[in-house]
């Protein structure tokens, strides 16, 4: 995407990392930042080695539902079938694997098929 719009979402980004006390992720986010703004980025993918790139920063608006990410990934409860192949949770014989965790839920790939989803605590 276009450098000025990647920097913007990151700044929406590192606002939600702060609200979920992710500091260490906002740290590094920060300085994926200051790279971006200063020309210090790979061009194309955006990258600068603290391992953070505009695909991250995309999986992250994902992860955590800001737009215009909001839907990217459907939110299912931590008992429901994968939607694709209809394995079932682990202690039903079926086999999902958790890809990445947040304050606030994680995120749920299964082994079967390769179908990913959300999984958000209770409120
Ligand atoms: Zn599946």
């Amino acid at each position: 995407m276009e450098r000025s719009q990647l920097a913007r979402l990151v700044a929406v980004l590192g606002r939600e990392f702060v609200r979920r006390r992710m500091h260490a992720h906002a740290g590094k986010l920060r300085v994926y930042y200051l790279a971006l703004r200063r020309g210090l980025a790979t061009t194309g993918r955006s990258e600068v080695d603290i391992h953070w790139s505009e695909e991250l920063v995309v999986e992250w608006l994902k992860l955590l539902r800001i737009p215009p990410y909001e839907s990217a990934y459907r939110v299912r409860t931590p008992q429901a079938p994968c939607s694709r192949c209809k394995a079932r949770p682990d202690n039903q014989g079926g086999s999902f694997v958790t890809e990445r965790t947040f304050p606030g839920g994680w995120k749920v790939r299964c082994i079967n098929c390769g179908e990913v989803w959300l999984v958000l605590e209770e409120k």
